[in-house]
């Protein structure tokens, strides 16, 4: 398949998971992640309609950011450490990767400086994988609450990573999890307005993440059809 192909099988596979669950299709969002292709394929994605592209390195993303300025709106998708982010505050629209109070405070400086606001997505360890970032579920309302008082930072959602497993189908526990974590801290009023996103699927399991009541989900290998660096 080309790339053409592809972004057109995804949005069918995306619109099957819609019709499955009862969604309309305008509920989930496409991001397209871009850290293992180059700026000519990123353009491409553009081109085809993925106007929402997802990096996980500032290193990584710099140049096609760069190259694009203005194009498409931005995610930030990976661990960011806190000396990296003034790059990322003023060029990524969203950071789904909020996992600890100093990054919270540092992102609420810099955005304070430049008098914006970001929508940041707090990442949730759900599965307790030791490799992987995140609150720890029960650490959440008190962090939620801490966050809340950052004027210059909206938590619009929180984000999981499913552990990468051969059938999609084990991942299921996981997304409805989350979506269980949102629905709780809505329900407790812990941010002036109810938290509506859930940033949860990728390529390997993107459907079941949408069944599960994913608003945005994270393409990469599915999309471009290149898996460098894993
Ligand atoms: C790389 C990455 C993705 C996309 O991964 P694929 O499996 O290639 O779809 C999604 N989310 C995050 C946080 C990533 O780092």
């Amino acid at each position: 398949m080309n790339l053409e192909q592809r972004v057109a099988h995804v949005e069918e596979r995306i619109r099957a998971a819609c019709a499955r669950s009862g969604r309309p299709r305008e509920d989930v969002r496409l991001i397209a992640v871009t850290k293992y292709v180059s700026l000519e394929t990123t353009r491409r994605l553009m081109e085809l309609g993925c106007s929402h592209i997802g990096e996980n390195r500032w290193q990584d993303a710099a140049g096609k950011w760069e190259a694009l300025q203005g194009a498409g709106t931005w995610h930030f998708l990976g661990t960011l450490q806190t000396n990296k982010v003034k790059d990322v505050v003023g060029k990524f629209a969203y950071i789904h990767s909020l996992d600890r109070l100093s990054l919270a405070k540092e992102i609420e400086k810099r955005a304070a400086q430049r008098g914006i606001r970001v929508d940041c997505f707090i990442q949730v360890n759900v599965s307790g994988e030791q490799t992987k970032h995140g609150i720890a579920p029960d650490e959440l309302p008190a962090f939620a609450r801490e966050v809340s008082n950052c004027e210059h930072l909206r938590v619009v959602g929180l984000m999981t990573m499913a552990p990468h497993v051969e059938d999609a189908e084990q991942t299921r526990p996981v997304f409805r999890e989350l979506r269980r974590l949102r629905d709780d801290l809505n329900e407790a009023g812990i941010f002036k307005e109810a938290v509506p996103h859930l940033s949860m699927g990728m390529s390997n399991d993107f459907e079941v993440a949408i069944e599960e009541g994913a608003t945005w989900i994270r393409l990469g290998s599915v999309l471009t059809g290149t898996t460098a660096g894993r």
